[in-house]
C-alpha cells in the first residue's frame, strides 16, 4: 500500500506510559475502578470521538441573535457531531466524579488523577470542547471552594452532572480589550440595584463556551481600588442573564468546534462568590487542563507519526528504518513522555493538596505556571515535527494535523503566556518557596543541576525567567523519568536542550 490507512488503535491500548505512570501513582483498587473507565474512554476517544471531531471542526458553532420575529436571542447553534462528543465527554464522568460524594469516599486518592487520565484521551481525539470541559470543573470548584453545597449545591448538580439534559457547562469572563495578562486593568464595573442584589456592566473580549449555563467573571465594585486588588468573582446564571449579548463569535485558527464570543454585559445580575484569588483558583486549575491538552496533541501526532512511518517506504525500506527518520520520531516521543510525567506529577500534587497537604499544595502552587508554560510550548514544534515526519500528507485537510498544529498554538497563549507564566513561577517561588520541595527531588538525581538552580535562583532577575523555568522543568523531568526507571528516554532528554528547535525557548 503506498499511502498507509490511518491508525485503528484505543487511545488507552496506545499509551503503554499513562498506564505504567497510573499503576505507579494509584493503589490496586483505585485502578481496578480506574482502568475499565479508561479503557472505555480510550476506545470512544480513538473510534468515535475523532471522526466527530473532523466535522465538529469543520462545522464550526454559529450564533443566531435573533428569532424569526425579531426577539434577541444570542443562542448558539453547534453540529449535531459537537453534541455526541459532549455527550461522551461528561458522561464519562471526568468532571462528575470529581463532585460526587460517593465517588470522593471511595476514591480520594484516584479522582484528579483519574479525571485527568480520561481527559488526556479525549483530548487526543478532540481539544476544542476540552476547553469547555475544562471550565466547567472550574466552575464547580470555585464554587465548591467558596461557598460550598449550602450556597451553590443546585449549580455544583448541574455542573457535575453525566447528562446533557441536565448539564450546565462553564465559563470564565475575565479578558477585555483593555487586558488579558493585566487583567488589572480591566473596566467592567458591578453596582448594586435598588433590591440590594450586583450587576454587572462592562464588556468582555474573549469569552470560550460563550452560551455556558454558569459563568464566572471579574469585575470591580464601583468606586473599588484600581488593580487586581479591586477586582472580585461574580457568578452570572445564564437562565438570569438578561442584559447578557453576544456581539460576535469569533474567527479562530484553531478550536474551531468551540465558541468564542466578544460579549456585552448591560446590567446583568450577579452573585459576587469572592475576591480575585476565587478566580485566580480556576485559571490555575485551567492551567492544568492546558497542559493535558498539550501532551494530548502531542501523543496524537506522534501516534500518527509512528503508524505511519512503519508503515510508508522509502527508499527501499520503511521510513522508521532510516536512522535520522527514527532519531526525529524518539526524539519527539521522549519529549512528549517528559511532558507527561511532568503534567501528571502536578495533577497528583493537585488532589494531594486538596486532600490538606501544605507541602504539596506549595509545589503545585510553584509547578502549575511551570508546567502550563513548558508543555503548552512544547506542543506546537511536536505537532509540527509529526507533520514533517508523515511529509505532504499530513498537510493536507483529511489528515487530522492540520488540526492538531492549529489547535496546539492556541496552548502557550490562552491561560496566560509563556512570559506571563515565568514571572508568575518567580512569583510563587519567591513568595513560598514552593520550588524548594521540587529541588530536593531533583537533587537526588541531579544534584549539580539542582544547586545551579538554587544558586542562579539566588540572583535571578526578570529577563533570565524563561531560561531558569526551562532547565528547572527539563532537571524534573529527567529526575520523574529516572525515578520512574526509564533511563533511555531520561537520556535522550538530557542530551537536548528543551524543545525541538534548540535554543527557541531560551
Ligand atoms: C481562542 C482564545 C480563547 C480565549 N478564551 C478566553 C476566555 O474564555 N476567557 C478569558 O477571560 N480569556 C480568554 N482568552 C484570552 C486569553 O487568556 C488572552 O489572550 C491571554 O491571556 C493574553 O492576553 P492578551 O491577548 O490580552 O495579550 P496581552 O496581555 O496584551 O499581551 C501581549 C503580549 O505582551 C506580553 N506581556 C504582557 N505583559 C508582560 C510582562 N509583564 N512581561 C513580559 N511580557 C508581557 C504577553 O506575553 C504577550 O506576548 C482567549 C484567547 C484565545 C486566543
Amino acid at each position: 500500500m503506498p499511502i498507509p490507512e490511518p491508525p485503528d488503535v484505543s487511545y488507552w491500548d496506545a499509551s503503554p506510559a499513562l498506564r505504567e505512570l497510573l499503576s505507579a501513582k494509584l493503589n490496586r483498587a483505585d485502578l481496578d475502578w480506574a482502568a475499565p473507565q479508561l479503557a472505555a474512554m480510550g476506545d470512544a476517544a480513538a473510534r468515535t470521538v475523532a471522526p466527530l471531531a473532523a466535522i465538529a471542526d469543520r462545522e464550526s458553532p454559529r450564533l443566531v441573535t435573533h428569532d424569526p420575529r425579531g426577539n434577541r436571542v444570542d443562542r448558539i447553534d453547534y453540529h449535531p457531531s459537537y453534541r455526541e462528543m459532549q455527550r461522551l465527554a461528561y458522561g464519562s464522568g471526568m468532571v462528575g466524579m470529581k463532585y460526587d460524594e460517593t465517588t470522593l469516599a471511595a476514591h480520594p486518592a484516584a479522582v484528579q488523577l483519574t479525571g485527568f487520565a480520561l481527559g488526556y484521551l479525549f483530548a487526543m481525539a478532540e481539544m476544542g470542547l476540552y476547553c469547555p470541559v475544562c471550565m466547567t470543573d472550574g466552575v464547580a470548584r470555585i464554587l465548591t471552594l467558596h461557598g460550598g453545597r449550602e450556597r451553590f449545591g443546585a449549580t455544583i448538580d448541574r455542573l457535575a452532572s453525566t447528562r446533557l439534559e441536565s448539564l450546565w457547562t462553564g465559563a470564565m469572563f475575565l479578558t477585555e480589550k483593555t487586558g488579558g495578562s493585566d487583567v488589572g486593568a480591566n473596566e467592567t464595573i458591578a453596582r448594586r440595584d435598588a433590591s440590594g442584589g450586583w450587576s454587572l456592566t462592562g464588556t468582555k473580549w474573549f469569552c470560550s463556551n460563550v452560551d455556558a449555563g454558569a459563568i464566572l467573571a471579574t469585575a470591580r465594585p464601583e468606586g473599588g481600588a484600581a488593580g487586581t486588588k479591586g477586582l472580585r468573582t461574580w457568578l452570572i446564571l445564564r437562565e438570569q442573564a438578561q442584559g447578557l449579548t453576544i456581539d460576535r463569535i469569533k474567527e479562530k485558527l484553531g478550536v474551531r468546534s468551540m465558541p468564542t464570543g466578544e460579549v456585552m454585559l448591560d446590567s446583568v445580575p450577579a452573585e459576587e462568590v469572592g475576591d480575585f484569588h476565587s478566580i485566580a483558583e480556576m485559571l490555575n486549575l485551567s492551567r492544568l487542563y492546558n497542559s493535558v491538552a498539550a501532551i494530548a496533541v502531542m501523543g496524537r501526532a506522534i501516534l500518527e507519526a509512528r503508524h505511519y512511518i512503519e508503515r510508508r517506504r522509502a527508499f527501499g525500506k520503511p521510513v522508521i528504518e532510516h536512522a535520522l527518520a527514527r532519531e526525529t520520531l524518539l526524539d519527539a516521543e521522549a519529549e512528549q513522555l517528559g511532558a507527561l510525567y511532568l503534567t501528571f506529577e502536578t495533577v497528583e500534587l493537585l488532589g494531594k493538596a486538596d486532600r490538606g497537604d501544605e507541602r504539596a499544595a506549595r509545589e503545585r502552587r510553584f509547578l502549575t505556571p511551570v508546567v502550563k508554560a513548558v508543555t503548552g510550548k512544547l506542543a506546537v514544534p511536536v505537532a509540527s515535527e509529526c507533520m514533517e515526519l508523515i511529509g505532504g500528507n499530513a498537510y493536507i485537510e483529511e489528515s487530522p494535523l492540520p488540526r492538531l498544529l492549529r489547535d496546539a498554538q492556541v496552548l502557550p497563549i490562552w491561560e496566560g503566556t509563556t512570559n506571563i507564566l515565568a514571572l508568575d513561577a518567580l512569583r510563587a517561588a519567591k513568595k513560598d518557596a514552593g520550588h524548594l520541595v521540587t529541588l530536593e527531588r531533583i537533587a537526588k538525581v541531579l544534584p549539580g543541576e539542582a544547586m545551579a538552580l538554587e544558586d542562579a535562583f539566588s540572583t535571578i532577575d526578570e529577563r533570565q525567567a524563561r531560561g531558569w523555568m526551562d532547565n528547572f522543568a527539563r532537571a524534573l523531568e529527567i529526575a520523574l523519568l529516572r525515578e520512574a526507571g526509564d533511563d533511555v528516554a531520561a537520556e535522550r532528554l538530557q542530551r537536548r536542550p528543551l524543545g525541538l528547535v534548540p535554543g527557541a525557548f531560551v
